[in-house]
Order: structure tokens, then sequence, then C-alpha cells
């Protein structure tokens, strides 16, 4: 049988990099298309050494739609996963129309066209979806709160828009999985995260601190109602994260679909606070990192977790890499960064 090809849209991120190692080496053809507005090349030359070769590549936006059907013309695309989008909440509130235009239209655009080819689509959402949960952990029935950022409301809209077209249209199917905290990086420390500028997630700005770039932790918030005071979150691996793509598209090119819209929660289901992420990452790592408290971050939810229950039934994935090899991983990655830094000095 023929490989049947992915198409992954901002295949050259964080994200996008790691899923696409794992679709190939699950024996997909994968085209990756990027507009490399917030990534370098790093991450695809990472990727080329891990796989032995290059997969496709295409340096085109989204929003361009007749850049979306010449892609869909030149290559024999049987799925797509949309990973283009901007993601940075502060500067989503400070242009929102930026965000809006950017990360509606590409997917729109896209639909459009997976519409017309018959080509199912799996979008990648996010438990900010969840907002401040009523009741932990959250599964999908869970309701969604409203947005707290026009980031958080785009993964909303892109959900809705999904949502609503697979219902409309019989061509198109969908798959939204909402990722909780994705951190690590991949075993070979050849790809991982790179944040442009200060970070804002946690990890990366964990190793940063390790490696000497930031000078201090803040931990944002000791007060909170939980067990040391400090934000609950559930952190999954990157590569366990990509694993559940390959689960998702086997899923959607094998018809195995039981509904035209499904939706899965992507975490481990455990709980960790800041504070035990950041002894960890010291013990497994064997050092010392300097930190602080500081106030609280505004938006920040006090706890949020997963029931990734029904990713297990439905999609045959579960969460494998441990805490303790995911930090070592992120740290790993930070000084492989590091080191080639200096060769460029
Ligand atoms: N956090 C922190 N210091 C930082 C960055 C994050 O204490 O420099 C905390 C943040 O308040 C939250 C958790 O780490 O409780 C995870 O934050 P992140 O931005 O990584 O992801 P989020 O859960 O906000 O999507």
């Amino acid at each position: 049988m023929s490989k049947k090809t992915v198409l992954v849209s901002g295949g050259a991120g964080f994200i996008g990099s790691h899923v696409t190692v794992e679709l190939s080496q699950a024996g997909y053809d994968v085209v990756i298309a990027d507009n490399f507005s917030n990534c370098d090349m790093t991450c695809y030359d990472g990727v080329c050494q891990i796989l032995g070769f290059k997969p496709a590549l295409v340096e085109m936006d989204f929003c361009d739609k007749a850049a979306v059907a010449d892609l869909f013309e030149r290559y024999p695309i049987d799925a797509v996963i949309h990973f283009a989008a901007y993601k940075a909440v502060g500067e989503s509130v400070a242009d929102p129309l930026k965000y809006y235009r950017n990360n509606l239209a590409s997917f729109v655009n896209l639909l459009e066209v997976a519409r017309e080819k018959g080509c199912n689509v799996l979008f990648s959402s996010s438990a900010t979806v969840y907002g401040e949960a009523d009741s932990l952990p959250v599964t999908e029935q869970s309701p969604r709160k409203s947005a707290t950022s026009p980031y958080g409301n785009t993964k909303q809209m892109c959900e809705d828009i999904l949502r609503d077209s697979v219902a409309a249209y019989p061509s198109l199917k969908g798959i939204a999985l909402r990722y909780f905290n994705p951190i690590g990086a991949h075993p070979s420390a050849l790809i991982g995260e790179l944040p442009r500028g200060v970070p804002n997630n946690l990890v990366p700005f964990i190793t940063q601190t390790a490696i000497g770039k930031r000078e201090c932790l803040s931990i944002f918030g000791n007060d909170y109602p939980t067990p040391d005071g400090t934000c609950l979150r559930d952190y999954i691996d990157i590569v366990d994260l990509a694993r559940a793509h390959v689960c998702a598209v086997r899923r959607m090119l094998d018809g195995e679909m039981e509904e035209p819209y499904e939706i899965y929660n992507i975490g481990t289901g455990r709980p960790l606070s800041v504070l035990e992420l950041v002894t960890t990452f010291e013990k497994v790592n064997n050092l010392k990192l300097n930190y602080k408290y500081a106030p609280r971050r505004d938006g920040d939810v006090v706890a949020i977790w997963a029931d990734p229950s029904l990713a297990l039934t439905k999609l045959g994935w579960k969460a494998e890499r441990s805490t303790e090899e995911t930090l070592a991983s992120a740290w790993a990655w930070e000084k492989r960064l590091a080191e080639a830094a200096k060769m460029t000095e």
C-alpha cells in the first residue's frame, strides 16, 4: 500500500517538528508548510538529522488562499494537522486583530481547500478553553469558559469553525486535540523549544535561568489554594504529545472515527505544582536554580489537569515518559543550544 501523506502546517515549530518526526517514523510522508514567522531553520535541520532525510518543506503563508490551493495541487495530501498560528497571549491582548486575522483566516482557508479535496483536519487546540474549571480533572465534556485573551479566543473560535464545518459538509471530518502544558525536547536533543526573547512559559524560563541567560526565575504566586501555594498544571512530554497526533491521524485515515468531529484531552492526568516542577528539575539535573516568589500573574488559573481516559479508549494513546525524563531532555536541549551558540561566536 502506498504511503499516506500528511500536511503539517507550522511544521518547523516546536510541536510541529516533533510531530513530523513521529509521523515520519510511523511510515507517513510529511509535507511541512511554514511561513517562518516565529521560528528559523533550527528545528527543521534537527528533524532532518534525526530522520536521515529531508521531509518536503514549503515556505508559505496559510492566509494566502491561492498558496494553500496550490499546495494541495502539488502534493497528494490525505490529512492535515494545523499548527500554523500565533501563540503569544500578551501580544494577542495588545494586538488582537493581528491574531484574529492570522489565526482565523488561515484556518478558514485551509478548511475550504480541505473540504474540496475531501481531506480530514486535525486542529491543535488547548486546555486554555476550559479556563478556571468547576471540577477537576476536566473531561472533554467539561464546559468551556470565556477566553481571557484573544489568543485563547482564537482556539475556541477555531474549534467552533471546525465543529460547524464538519456538521455542514459531509466531505469533511475533524479532530481537535486539547493540549495541556507541552514541555521537554526530543531525546536526541536535536529539536526543542526555541522561544524568541524572554520566555513566557515556565520550562524555557527554568532552563534559561539554569544556563545563566536569565538571572532568576519568578514563581508567580505562592498563595494559591493548593498544597504548596503554587499553581497546578498537567505537564505533558512533547514526544508523548507528538505520538498522540500519530494515533489521531491513523484514526482519521483508517476510517475509525465514530463522530465527524471528535475532541481529545492530551495530558498525563497528573497535576504538578510549579514548585514541584522546579524541585524535580533541580534534582534530576543535579543543580540549584535561582528562584524567588513573585506576585500572581494576570490571567493564570489556579489549577488545571486532564482526564485523558478518552484518548486511551479511542486513540489507544497515553503519556509514557516520566517528568524526570522530560525535564532531563529540556535541560539537554538548552545545553545543546548553548554549545551551538558558542560555536558561532
Ligand atoms: N510560571 C511561573 N514563572 C514563569 C512562567 C510561568 O511561575 O516564569 C507559572 C505560571 O504562573 C503557571 C505555570 O508556571 O502557573 C505554567 O505557566 P506557562 O506559562 O508555562 O503555561 P500556562 O499554564 O500559562 O499555559
